[in-house]
């Protein structure tokens, strides 16, 4: 299975928590408890070992906060 980790940036986010939602491995968690600057909650990427890197997130976030990466394994030159 892919790895994947996501960056949100609490600065574009207004807390609507449809990543929540629509993450079918529940790695995020809204409400997180944290606040952006202009008062919105914040979600929290809480469990990034089960994120398979799908990119659901990013595609449902209305405010094009979230950009996901895909982790590959480097190559070891023998
Ligand atoms: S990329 Fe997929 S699995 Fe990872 S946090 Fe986003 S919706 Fe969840
Ligand atoms: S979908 Fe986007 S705007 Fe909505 S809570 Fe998640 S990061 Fe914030």
């Amino acid at each position: 299975m892919p790895r994947g980790e996501i960056v949100i940036f609490d600065q574009h986010c207004k807390g609507c928590g449809y990543c929540a939602k629509f993450c079918a491995r529940d790695c995020i968690t809204h409400p997180s408890g944290r606040y952006s600057p202009q008062g919105y909650i914040l979600p929290d990427f809480s469990a990034p070992d089960k994120c398979n890197a799908c990119g659901i997130c990013a595609w449902m976030c209305p405010d094009h906060a979230i950009d996901v990466y895909k982790l590959v394994e480097a190559e070891v030159a023998a």
